[in-house]
């Protein structure tokens, strides 16, 4: 996933021929389950030797939410704030009727925009 976003940023920094990237905003959803801590340790590995060596990332954490269609709840699952909740597949259950919810927020994964010096 890191490396999708170094990628990403490498590009643009072509596209517009700028010489060195300054800071990198993240949008990360609570849903993709990705560690901020994994992802600023591998960003620092893999930006090394390149024009995003030595840049600021910032990662923007989003909630996670969901919308049940049945009693329609919104809002966060129930055990989103369980440390096993996270090295686990979460079950969708309302925490209110325990129906099944669809993800209305926190699958984000994208960067929301890019400075650098040309
Ligand atoms: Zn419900």
């Amino acid at each position: 996933m890191a490396l999708q976003i170094v990628n990403l940023v490498l590009n643009e920094a072509k596209k517009n021929q700028a010489k060195k990237i300054v800071e990198v905003n993240l949008i990360l959803g609570k849903f993709t389950f990705l560690g901020k801590e994994q992802l600023r340790f591998s960003y620092k590995i893999l930006t090394e030797n390149t024009i995003m060596e030595g840049s600021t990332l910032r990662i923007k954490e989003l909630e996670g939410k969901v919308r049940c269609k049945k009693c329609g709840y919104e809002g966060p699952l129930k055990h989103e704030n369980d440390l096993a909740f996270h090295f686990i597949i979460p079950t969708l259950a309302c925490p209110r009727c325990e129906n099944i919810t669809e993800i209305i927020q926190g699958k984000e994964f994208f960067i929301k925009n890019i400075r650098m010096k040309s």
